[in-house]
């Protein structure tokens, strides 16, 4: 990998007593999107809070863009964008005021902060107060906050949770449009459709250790089990689903022997979702 964009080494955080992150270390390309994956609790916000320098880690270091987290905090900080929570936005200003305000700060040269809303379907209701949006709306004028000054770098925390279909479609473009223009995108999520769809690889994050990191392809041909879902019809009528793992020994015959003896109505290919080979590895689902 030329310089990472995201290079994290022995990564450690603790709240008192309770160990939220435990030694973690990998590296991000530039222009990568890398999923973080993880039950609630798992560590996600934390590693996100380290990196983007809302906590200071306890142990080992971290760089973004080159820049060491806690020594260039300031100068790292001018660098990515974030979409997480809602605590940023100011309620009582409209989505309009959010981002100029935010253009200011950021120092953004002719700002155009309905162009912005418009790409997030917020166009036609930029000027009402954030307090009476719904939390649909909020989230993509969080993603929109998140790209003001067009970062080279976007954490983005669930960035599509409570979104309809549509919605979560126009913030999927957005996130595939910036990195065509090379931004490296953190995500995390309990979503493992999303991360799927989304990463170049997948992190899962299990009680403050990483677990997995490679990509979502890879890791169902490492972990997962292929299978094909048969439907037969019996001679008294009933429908039977049979399930056949690929790539055994005894598979050709045992799909010879269904094909020659049985009724057959539907034949589908199966694969491991990410969120199996999650609880394959962990023992416990993406949502617990
Ligand atoms: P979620 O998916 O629910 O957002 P997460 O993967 O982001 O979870 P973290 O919020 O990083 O997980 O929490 C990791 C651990 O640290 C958990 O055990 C959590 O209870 C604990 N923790 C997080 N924030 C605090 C805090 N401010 N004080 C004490 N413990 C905390």
């Amino acid at each position: 990998m030329a310089q990472p964009a995201i290079s994290v080494k022995d990564l450690s955080f603790s709240y008192g007593d309770t160990l939220a992150v435990d030694d973690i270390s990998f590296d991000v390309a530039g222009g990568e999107v890398i999923g973080f994956l993880g039950p609630n609790g798992a560590g996600k916000s934390t590693v996100v809070k380290m990196l983007t320098g809302q906590l200071t880690p306890q142990n080992g270091s971290a760089t973004l863009l080159g820049m060491d987290i806690v020594k260039e905090r300031k100068q790292v900080q001018q660098e990515f964008g974030i979409s997480f929570e809602f605590t940023n936005l100011y309620e009582q200003m409209s989505a309009v005021e959010n981002l100029n305000l935010f253009a200011k700060l950021y120092k953004v040269p002719d700002f155009d902060a309905m162009n912005l809303l418009e790409k997030v379907g917020l166009g036609g209701r930029e000027k009402e107060h954030v307090a009476n949006y719904s939390k649909g709306m909020k989230q993509r004028l969080m993603m929109a906050r998140a790209l003001v000054s067009d970062p080279k770098m976007l954490f983005l925390d669930e960035p599509t949770d409570g979104l309809d279909p549509v919605s979560t479609e126009t913030i999927h473009t957005l996130i595939r449009a910036a990195t065509q223009q090379g931004t490296t995108v953190f995500l995390t999520t309990h979503d493992m459709v999303e991360a799927d769809k989304l990463s170049d690889r997948v992190a899962f994050l299990n009680q403050g250790k990483i677990v997995a990191l490679d990509t979502p392809a890879r890791l169902k041909q490492r972990f997962g089990m292929r299978a094909l879902k048969v439907e037969v019809e019996l001679p008294n009528g009933d429908i039977e689903v049979r399930e056949v793992t690929l790539d055994e020994d005894q598979t050709p015959q045992t799909v010879f022997d269904l094909l020659k003896n049985e009724r057959i109505l539907t034949v589908h290919s199966e694969e491991a979702t990410l969120e199996d080979i999650f609880f394959d590895i962990t023992g416990r689902g993406l949502q617990g």
